[in-house]
């Protein structure tokens, strides 16, 4: 995707202006009045600082993922720079204690503490939590990036460095937006809290947990959670994310012993388990991508006509998905479809076989045993436990047709259930209008196909309104080389949220 150069307020202003004449998609933003005119123009002339702290961050290691002791200092040391952070802002701010991480070979890692800060309690005011991770995935120059992963770097607006867009940055916006009002002296427009972990790359270790014990306690004022954690879905169109899909993740073992095989002593009078198993993987989906599991469809939300016009309304340049997707075409000729079938519509995916002989050449193995994994993405209303039920007799029923003499099992080792949050509370409303007033645009409304179980967690537990609300664009690359955030985006996501905390206030008063 082409990325726009970084634009500051008046840029995008104008660029607002320029779409405004050509279609009519965009409209112009309304000029900054009132107290946001001077949030916005704070901002802007202190964008070099916000890019320093994000340097300072980003040069923290603080990698959950690998067991190593020195990096799970990094990892503390990271938490104990953000509390501080919080506590400057003049929050209250508990680290909770996890306790140690017992790993396999009997070492033992503190498990890093969660952040819980408050900043103002005004009963009169809305509570707005904000949820974010400040641990981050590996990286190692070798990998392939263009520079060190933990020193920021800035090559044409683009800030490159692991944690930029996940989630360092956006963390950082947030904050940026809570420290511009206390700078201008003006009062915060609502009242908020923090939940900061470092274990969410790990699996999100002991937090919730952790929710649950906090229900009644911290979240028990907490009208809304914000979570900043994915990406637009273009490079410069904001997006606002209500939904994500679950996933049930399936291993399926068939075997005969634990041995291999020779295929010149056995081949001819085995039932081979391979031949069991690729007849099973073979069984779940057809070449149109449809689940052949039955019933796998039932609970499916149908689908209204107000819910596909929103999908009309979404930017996406298909021929430029595919091309930079490297795909020749995909299983669905429309944008409209393609967007239906990632977000409303379950997949079946298979993913790999264990046990199989992998390397390259030509040995004659049969293996004795082989472990096939594929999981399914989940939509609104379907049930894990269903989702389970169904998989396994339909597994089964393949099976027991093919007079095997080897043992199947299935087993299910993950189980997500999809996330939807209600795009009519008011948060989503406020934060509407604040995307209107930054960037002079209607976001795409999006859903995620990937799971990102915290948004279901936190409304499962707590029973609130959550919302995601990202600031990355599309190309940021989390996880891979060369993760960045666009200046601009990290820059005018502050402003977003200063501007959200005023929507927020003004909807409450109203
Ligand atoms: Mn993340
Ligand atoms: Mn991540």
């Amino acid at each position: 995707m082409p990325i726009p150069p970084p634009l500051n307020f008046q840029a995008s202003a104008l660029l607002a202006l320029l779409l405004l004449l050509d279609g009519n998609m965009f409209s112009l933003p309304e000029p900054p009045s009132g107290p946001l005119e001077k949030i916005f123009q704070y901002i802007d002339l202190h964008q070099d600082e916000f890019v320093q702290t994000l340097r300072e961050w980003v040069a923290v290691e603080s990698d959950s993922i690998q067991p190593v002791p020195r990096l799970r200092q990094e990892l503390l040391r990271m938490m104990t720079m953000a509390a501080d952070r919080l506590q400057h802002l003049g929050a209250s701010v508990q680290c909770v204690d996890l306790g140690s991480q017992e790993l396999p070979g009997g070492q033992s890692l503190p498990i890093p503490p969660v952040i819980l800060a408050e900043l103002g309690t005004d009963p009169k005011k809305p509570t707005v939590c904000f949820y974010g991770h400040l641990d981050v995935q590996p990286a190692k120059r070798e990998d392939g990036w263009h520079t060190d992963p933990y020193s920021l770097t800035e090559v044409d607006g683009k800030l490159y460095g692991r944690g930029a867009t996940d989630n360092k940055g956006p963390v950082l916006a947030y904050i940026h937006a809570v420290s511009t009002f206390q700078a201008l002296e003006q009062g915060l427009p609502v009242n908020l809290k923090f939940i900061l972990e470092g274990m969410e790359e790990a699996g999100s270790v002991a937090l919730e947990e952790l929710i649950r014990r906090e229900k009644e306690r911290f979240f028990a004022g907490v009208n809304y959670i914000v979570i900043s954690d994915n990406l637009w879905l273009s490079g410069r169109k904001p997006a606002l994310t209500y939904g994500t899909r679950g996933n049930a993740y399936f291993l399926v073992e068939v075997k005969c012993r634990d041995q291999d095989f020779h295929s010149g002593t056995f081949g001819g009078i085995l039932h081979e388990p391979m031949a069991d198993l690729v007849a099973l993987l073979g069984s779940l989906v057809n070449s149109s991508g449809h689940i052949l599991i039955p019933g796998i469809y039932d609970s499916v939300a149908p689908l209204p006509e107000d819910e596909k016009a929103t999908y009309e309304a979404i930017e996406l340049d298909l021929e430029e998905y595919c091309s930079s997707s490297q795909v020749e075409r995909f299983l669905f000729d429309t944008k409209e479809e393609i967007l239906m079938h990632l977000w409303r519509y379950p997949s079946l995916s298979i993913h790999g076989i264990e046990g199989a002989f992998d390397e390259p050449g030509a040995k004659t193995v049969i293996p004795g045993r082989v472990v096939g994994k594929f999981s399914i993405r989940l939509v609104p209303h379907m049930n894990v436990s269903m989702v389970e039920k169904q998989v396994k007799q339909y597994l089964e029923d393949v099976f027991s047709k093919r007079k095997s003499s080897n043992r199947m099992t299935v087993s299910m080792v993950v189980g997500l259930p999809p996330w939807l949050a209600n795009v009519n509370d008011p948060q989503y409303l406020a934060a509407k209008r604040a995307i209107r007033t930054v960037f002079g645009t209607d976001p795409d409304m999006i859903r995620d196909g990937s799971s990102i179980p915290i948004a279901r967690t936190f409304q499962d537990i707590l029973q609130k309104s959550v919302m995601m609300l990202p600031l990355g664009a599309v190309d940021d690359g989390e996880h891979s080389q060369n993760e960045k955030i666009n200046r601009w985006n990290y820059i005018e996501g502050s402003k977003l949220f200063a501007a959200f905390f005023l929507e927020m206030a003004k909807l409450q008063s109203q």
